[in-house]
């Protein structure tokens, strides 16, 4: 909540200071990518710890027309590939890209991006149309959601963490899940989080069916010239956890299992998580040598054309649920913030 509160407060401060204005024609770059989760109107409940992945409708409708009126072009990822390559300079331009391939981007984003002709891709990890995605932070929210005590053995020893209140939950919810995302065996994640859900009769496989389109659906999407399907893994693995070869495997199965439910070869990636302790050189590597034409991280920072060179190691821009305001996207999409947060360094491949 603090981290949140400084970076509002600081992307407030770059708006009304106007200094994204002035920064914009030095850092702004070429154009942007967009990382979107879920689409879907909000909830009413208190605790939503994982609220940041999902945007409303309209705020997605707002988000389109103020960037076609501030003259980005809104282009698909081979259109975007084909500037980073051929060096084109031409209007500033944004991706919309979506991650995992929720219903809610069938049901909610894409009438809205349907009727105004955006281009959009949609990154899928075959295990959850497949119905074996574990949505590990998903079956965590519901754990701490139902319950008002919640027991844990962290590092070999029993953890109680009284969770009734939302703040509660809250705060047992950031010290659980940023535990596990710390742990360097993502396979002990899944398991702790597969014996908790066992002991607190949370079904994992309800949120895969429930969340998540089918092959069906997918294949309705896919049909649409605005959509591009890219690949996500299989399991949804933070893949700079894992060895050489299971990276391999995870990149190539998911390409060879989407082509064989959609007929259509992926050649975009985007990494799981995506953030630096999830996807770094190695990976941008191996992404490369399998022949992807780009592939996507988490790291935040708007283009330039120097990632016609790190074509897998590319910077996107979340359009996070706890920063629904128009004035955030404007700051964001002038590079001003991240840029800030890069230090000035244009490109992070490492
Ligand atoms: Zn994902």
């Amino acid at each position: 909540m603090l981290k949140q509160t400084v970076i509002r407060s600081g992307l407030e401060a770059l708006y009304f200071s106007g200094a994204h204005v002035a920064l914009r024609g030095m850092l702004g770059g070429i154009g942007a990518i967009l990382t979107l989760h879920h689409v879907r109107p909000p909830r009413r409940d208190e605790f939503q710890p994982n609220r940041l992945l999902e945007i409303a409708p309209a705020f997605l409708e707002d988000v389109i027309v103020r960037l076609r009126r501030s003259g980005f072009d809104l282009i698909s990822l081979d259109d975007m590939h084909w500037r980073l390559t051929k060096r084109r300079e031409g209007r500033r331009f944004a991706c919309f890209t979506f991650d995992d391939g929720y219903r809610d981007n069938l049901v909610h984003a894409y009438p809205i991006l349907k009727r105004h002709r955006v281009p959009f891709a949609i990154y899928v990890p075959t295990s959850f149309p497949d119905r074996l995605g574990d949505l590990w932070w998903l079956t965590l929210e519901a754990v701490i959601a139902a319950n008002t005590r919640v027991r844990l053995e962290m590092d070999g020893k029993d953890r109680y963490f009284v969770c009734g209140t939302p703040a509660e939950k809250h705060a047992a919810f950031a010290a659980l899940y940023w535990w596990l995302r710390g742990l360097e065996s993502e396979a002990d994640l899944r398991r702790i989080i597969r014996d908790l859900a066992l002991r607190y009769g949370v079904d994992p496989a309800v949120s895969c069916a429930d969340l998540c389109m089918s092959w069906a659906e997918l294949a309705e999407l896919a049909a649409d010239p605005l959509v591009t399907i890219g690949a996500h893994t299989v399991n949804h693995l933070m893949l700079k956890k894992s060895s050489e070869g299971v990276v391999r495997q995870e990149m190539q199965m998911s390409v060879r299992v989407i082509e064989a439910a959609l007929g259509i070869r992926p050649e975009h990636f985007s990494y799981p998580v995506g953030d630096p302790t999830s996807a770094g050189p190695r990976e941008f590597a191996i992404a490369r040598s399998l022949g992807f034409k780009t592939a996507v991280t988490t790291r935040p920072g708007v283009l330039f054309p120097e990632h016609g060179d790190h074509l897998t190691a590319l910077p996107r821009i979340s359009l996070n649920g706890e920063f629904q305001r128009l004035r955030y996207v404007e700051v964001l999409t002038s590079g001003a913030a991240t840029a800030l947060w890069n230090g000035f360094k244009r490109v992070d491949a490492a």
